[in-house]
């Protein structure tokens, strides 16, 4: 997942996990004199809970002697996301968040001159999203959901995950032991469905069978090969509207905010 000379963008929420990560991180970047670190935090634009988390995630960054970027989604796409939110309801919060917040980190990072993108993904998140696409019937995203995004043509950064094989209960006890000071509340539009369901199954399972979530993220690790091999490679061009790598004639980010064609 890491290189000795890499400059890796650490997307920063300001929550135990994201905080974890940039800690872990920051050690092992003191090793390696070739290798940088920034801190990347979204505001989303999200009343009352985003605030705080960036005064937390900035604390962090200053202590550990980190760059620290902040961008938000009203600079970046002219639109808080309880803007997008209240104008359009045809997707969740978090679907129009997670598309919106991806291509901020992107741009963020490679503002910042990063070759890399760490998100704190945990064991449970991962296995939480593999499920939930199994549910969904949604096969694409079943290969794509991995622990290193690799865009060969080297359009999009590459991602890592570098927590995706710790269990949320370790990074949540690596915090609490290590005195994070991370935000507990969480965000008012948490998708509670089926995300939280599927959460409930699984620790109730790991519960009575330990090792459960571990065997489905190796049995996903896998099958990823084969699902990826039988799937036809989506060629990536250039959006329409904003120039943006997509796999249609327009990106999802313009499509979310009906941007006008400027070319
Ligand atoms: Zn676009």
């Amino acid at each position: 997942m890491l290189r000795f000379d890499d400059h890796i963008a650490v997307a920063v929420s300001g929550g135990k996990d994201s905080l974890t990560l940039l800690r872990v991180l920051r050690k092992l970047e003191k090793r390696f004199p070739r290798a940088t670190l920034t801190a990347v935090t979204v505001d989303e634009g999200i009343r009352g809970y985003r605030a705080e988390a960036v005064k937390l995630a900035k604390k962090s960054c200053k202590e550990l002697g980190v760059d620290h970027v902040v961008v938000s989604f009203r600079e970046l796409f002219g639109k808080t996301l309880d803007q997008i939110v209240s104008s359009k309801k045809e997707l969740s919060p978090c679907s129009y968040c997670g598309v919106l917040r991806r291509r901020a980190i992107q741009m963020a990072a490679r503002e910042a001159k990063a070759n890399k993108i760490a998100t704190a993904h945990n064991l449970d998140d991962e296995v939480q999203t593999i499920l939930l696409n199994i549910f969904h019937g949604d096969a694409k995203r079943i290969a794509r959901v991995e622990p290193v995004l690799v865009d060969p043509a080297g359009r999009f950064l590459q991602r890592v995950k570098p927590l995706c094989e710790i269990p949320e209960k370790e990074v949540a006890l690596y915090a609490y032991v290590s005195g994070i000071e991370f935000q507990t509340c969480p965000c008012p539009y948490l998708e509670t469905a089926l995300r939280n369901d599927i959460r409930e199954m699984l620790n109730r399972i790991e519960e009575r069978h330990p090792g459960t979530k571990f065997t489905i993220f190796r049995s996903m690790e896998r099958l990823r090969d084969s699902l990826k091999a039988s799937m036809a490679r989506t060629e990536l061009r250039n959006c329409l509207r904003c120039g943006e790598p997509t796999t249609g004639s327009v990106c999802e980010v313009c499509k979310m905010l009906d941007r006008a064609v400027v070319a």
